[in-house]
C-alpha cells in the first residue's frame, strides 16, 4: 500500500459530463483529476487507480447502480479506510446522510457546489487522512519492531541453550536422547506438582521455563577435565571432587549470564546447576541443603538427573530398565528425596515409563512390543552370537537414525520448519514445535499408525501423487519433494510445499528406520505466481486482456466451441487516423484515448466473451453465441463511431473506428485463421472509407 502523502489523483464519479467538468475546474491545480461516468466504471476505476487515488468524490443520483450502491460495494471491500469517499447528493434527505454516514463516506457535500468550499473541503479530509495514516504507520513499524527484537531474542537464547548443551553432551559422551529425557521426565514430575501440591505456587509458565532449563543443570561439567568426565572405571577420591566441583562451576556460569525474560528465569537457573546433587536428607553437595532448602524445581531436576543416570548404560553400570530405575529412586537406593515428590513420581511412573524410553538401542525392537517399556539390564548375555551381532547392528542404525532425529530437531527448532520424524521402531511420531502451533498436534504421538491421516485428509489427485512418490523412494533416491494442499484447524487448505526424506538402515538398505519430513507454507509464492501470470496476460494501459492474454482465452473458447458446437464471432477493430491524434493531440492524450476506447468496448460485451487490446490501436474481441449477422453488426456499428471523454480535452472526442468480423466455424476452425479472416474483413473496413464494420467474405473463384 503506498503512503498517502504520495498519492495525488482525485477521482470524480458523475454521470453528468458537465458536472465533472466544473468539479474537475475545482480540484484540478491541486489534484491529478480522473473520471468515471457511472457505478461500474467507477468500481473498476478505483481497483485500477487505488494506489494513486487520494479522495473519490461520487455522486449519489446515478442510472444503474447509484452511488449508496456504489459506496456500500466500496465498504465491503474495506476500500473506504484508505480512501475518504465524498457523495455528492442533490438535496439534503436526512435519509440519505444517515445511509451514507452509516456506510463509511467522510463527508457529504450538498449541490449546488461552493469552489472554494469544495476544495477546502477535500484537502481538509485529505489531510486528516494523511495523518490517520502516518500515525497507523508509525503504531505498526514500532510493533513490528518490538516483535522482532523479542523473537530474535527469544531465538538467540534457545540457540546458546541448545548449542551449550550439546557441547556439554558431546564431551560427556550422551546423545540429544539423554538431554530431551531430562527435560520431559521434569516436565512430568512439575505438572503433578502444580496440580497436587499447591501450597508450591508452581505455574504452568514456571514449568516451561523449568523443564527447558532442565537439560542445562550439568552446565558446569565444561570446567570438568576431559580425562575425569570419560573415565573408564571409578574416579578417585580426589577426581571425584574436581567431578563434584561442576556443580559450583556450573552455578558460577549462570551468574553472568544475562536472560532476556529476567531474573526470575536465571534463579531458576542457577538454582538447578549448583543445587541438582543436593539430597532431602542433607547428604548431597555442594552447599548440604535440606528438605524444603531446596527448590521444589530443583528436586524435580535431581529426580530426572538421577533416572536418566539409571536408564543410561555407563561403562562401569549397565542399562536398568525404566520399571526398575523408577523401584529404585522410590526405595530410597539413590539418595534420599522429598515424600511429595516421590508420590509425584508414583503416579506418573506409568506415564514416564510409556513416554520416555530408557535406553534405546538396548534391545532388538521385536522384543519390546509395547515400545521401549523395560530394557533388561544386560541383554547380550544370554544372546546367540549371531543374535548379538544383529542386535548390535539394529542398535547402531537406530543410535544413528536418533541422531539423525535429533539434528532434524535442533535445526528444525532453530529455523522454525515445520518438521515431523517419524520412528518406525517405536512407531512413534514427533513434531517440532512450529508444525504444532501450525496443525494443532501434541509434539510426539505414540502407535502412530493408528492416527496416520486418511487419504480423506487429502486431494485425491494429491494423494495419489504423494503415494507414488513415497513408494519410489530408496537408498539411492531417498528424497522426494511436492506441493500439496493441506487442511488447517481453521477450515482453510493452503499450498504447503513437501520434502520427505526416508531413513533406510545403512547395513540392510531396504529396511526403513522411519521418515524425516519438512513442510513449507508456500500460498503467497502461489498466489504471486497466479498474480504474475495475470499480469503478463494484461495490458497495462488498459488493464484488458493483451494479445497472450487473449490467445489463451480464444484458444479455451475455441475448445469449448469445438465441444458444445457454439458458434464464436471474432471481431478485430482499429482506431481510424489514430497516428494523427497522437500527433495533434500528445501521446498522454492519445494513451487516455485507447483506455477510454478500451472500457467503452468492455462495457458493451459481457463479462465473459474475451475483450483485449491486441497492440498499438487494435483490439479484438471475440463473442459467444451472437446469433444472427445482423444484429452483430448492429451492435459493432455503435463502435465505429463515439464520442469519449478523456482527461486531457475540455469536449468529448469523436473517434471513429474500422471494424473486420469472421466467424467460427464458417470462416475458419483455428485461432490464426481466423485472426488473418477478421484482419482482411478490417482492411476492407478502412478502404471502403473507415468508420464501419465488414464481414469476412472469400475471394471469388475464378471460373
Ligand atoms: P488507420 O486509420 O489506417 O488505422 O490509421 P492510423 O493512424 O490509426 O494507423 P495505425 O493504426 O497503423 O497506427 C496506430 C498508431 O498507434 C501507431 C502508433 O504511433 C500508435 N500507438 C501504438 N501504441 C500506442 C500507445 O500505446 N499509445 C499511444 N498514444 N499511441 C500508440
Ligand atoms: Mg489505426
Amino acid at each position: 500500500m503506498s503512503e498517502l502523502r504520495e498519492r495525488t489523483t482525485v477521482l470524480l464519479v458523475d454521470d453528468c459530463a458537465e458536472h465533472r467538468v466544473a468539479l474537475r475546474k475545482v480540484l484540478a491545480s491541486a489534484y491529478e483529476v480522473i473520471e468515471a461516468a457511472d457505478g461500474n466504471e467507477a468500481l473498476q476505476m478505483t481497483e485500477t487507480y487505488f494506489t494513486q487515488l487520494v479522495a473519490i468524490l461520487l455522486d449519489e443520483g446515478m442510472p444503474g447502480i447509484d452511488g449508496l450502491d456504489v459506496l456500500q460495494i466500496m465498504q465491503s471491500k474495506g476500500w473506504l479506510n484508505n480512501i475518504p469517499v465524498f457523495l455528492v447528493t442533490e438535496e439534503e434527505s436526512d435519509e440519505t446522510m444517515a445511509r451514507g454516514y452509516e456506510l463509511g463516506v467522510a463527508d457529504i457535500l450538498v449541490r449546488p457546489l461552493k469552489p472554494e468550499v469544495v476544495k477546502r473541503r477535500v484537502a481538509n479530509m485529505v489531510e486528516l487522512y494523511r495523518h490517520r495514516f502516518e500515525l497507523e504507520r508509525v503504531v505498526l513499524e514500532q510493533t513490528a519492531r518490538i516483535r522482532e527484537q523479542e523473537e530474535r531474542l527469544r531465538q538467540t537464547n534457545k540457540s546458546i541453550m541448545e548449542a551449550l548443551s550439546a557441547a556439554i553432551e558431546f564431551r560427556n559422551c550422551d546423545s540429544g536422547f539423554h538431554v530431551r529425557r531430562i527435560r520431559q521426565v521434569t516436565r512430568l514430575l512439575l505438572l503433578d506438582v502444580m496440580e497436587h501440591y499447591p501450597e508450591y505456587g508452581l505455574t504452568q509458565e514456571q514449568t516451561d521455563a523449568i523443564s527447558e532449563l532442565s537439560i542445562m543443570h550439568d552446565i558446569g561439567k565444561i570446567a570438568v577435565p576431559e580425562n575425569i568426565l570419560t573415565k573408564d572405571g571409578r574416579l578417585t577420591a580426589d577426581e571425584f571432587e574436581r567431578m563434584k566441583a561442576h556443580t559450583i562451576y556450573g552455578g558460577e556460569l549462570v551468574r553472568h549470564i544475562i536472560f532476556p525474560q529476567g531474573e526470575r528465569v536465571q534463579r531458576y537457573f542457577y538454582e538447578i546447576c549448583r543445587h541438582h546433587h543436593e539430597r532431602w536428607d542433607g547428604e548431597g553437595y555442594p552447599d548440604g541443603l535440606k528438605g524444603e532448602e531446596i527448590p521444589i524445581w530443583v528436586q524435580a531436576v535431581s529426580i530426572a538427573d538421577v533416572y536418566e543416570a539409571l536408564v543410561s548404560r555407563r561403562v562401569y553400570k549397565p542399562a536398568y530398565a525404566a520399571e526398575e530405575a523408577v523401584r529404585m529412586i522410590l526405595e530410597g537406593e539413590c539418595g534420599a528425596f522429598n515424600p511429595k515428590i516421590l508420590a509425584s513420581l508414583r503416579r506418573v511412573a506409568v506415564r514416564l515409563i510409556a513416554e520416555v524410553s530408557g535406553e534405546a538401542a538396548e534391545e532388538p525392537p521385536e522384543e519390546r512390543p509395547k515400545a521401549r517399556v523395560a530394557a533388561p539390564a544386560e541383554p547380550a548375555a544370554a544372546s546367540p552370537v549371531q543374535e548379538e551381532k544383529e542386535s548390535a547392528q539394529r542398535s547402531e542404525a537406530q543410535t544413528l537414525f536418533l541422531l539423525e532425529q535429533e539434528k532434524y530437531r535442533i535445526i528444525a527448532e532453530l529455523s522454525e520448519d515445520m518438521v515431523f520424524t517419524y520412528n518406525q521402531l517405536f512407531d512413534s511420531m514427533e513434531f517440532s514445535e512450529k508444525f504444532c502451533r501450525v496443525f494443532q498436534v501434541p509434539a510426539y504421538i505414540s502407535e502412530y499408525s493408528k492416527y496416520r491421516p486418511s487419504a480423506r485428509t487429502f486431494y485425491p489427485e494429491e494423494y495419489e501423487a504423494l503415494i507414488r512418490c513415497r513408494n519410489r523412494l530408496t537408498w539411492a533416491v531417498p528424497e522426494m519433494e511436492m506441493d500439496l494442499r493441506l487442511p488447517l484447524p481453521d477450515g482453510t487448505r493452503p499450498w504447503f510445499h513437501l520434502v520427505l526424506h526416508v531413513i533406510l538402515d545403512h547395513r540392510d538398505r531396504t529396511r526403513e528406520l522411519g521418515y524425516v519430513g519438512k513442510l513449507t507454507n508456500i500460498n503467497r509464492i502461489k498466489r504471486e505466481a497466479t498474480e504474475w501470470q495475470k499480469r503478463a496476460n494484461t495490458d497495462a494501459l488498459t488493464q484488458l486482456y493483451n494479445r497472450a492474454g487473449a490467445h489463451i482465452l480464444f484458444e479455451e473458447l475455441l475448445l469449448e466451441g469445438k465441444n458444445t458446437h457454439t458458434p464464436l464471432t471474432v471481431a478485430f477493430m482499429d482506431i481510424d487516423h489514430f497516428k494523427s491524434l497522437n500527433d495533434t493531440m500528445g501521446h498522454e492524450a492519445g494513451d487516455q484515448i485507447l483506455t477510454a476506447f478500451g472500457q467503452s468496448i468492455r462495457r458493451l460485451f459481457r463479462p465473459d466473451d474475451i475483450v483485449s487490446r491486441f497492440g498499438g490501436d487494435e483490439f479484438l474481441v471475440v463473442m459467444k453465441n451472437m446469433g444472427d449477422p445482423t444484429f452483430v453488426r448492429e451492435k459493432l456499428k455503435q463502435l465505429c463511431r463515439q464520442h469519449l471523454q478523456i482527461a486531457c480535452a475540455r469536449e468529448p472526442l469523436e473517434i471513429s473506428c474500422s471494424i473486420g468480423v469472421a466467424f467460427y466455424p464458417k470462416d475458419g476452425q483455428e485461432f490464426d485463421d481466423l485472426l488473418r479472416k477478421a484482419d482482411q474483413a478490417l482492411y476492407q473496413s478502412k478502404r471502403a472509407g473507415r468508420g464501419q464494420v465488414s464481414f469476412y467474405a472469400p475471394p471469388e473463384k475464378l471460373s
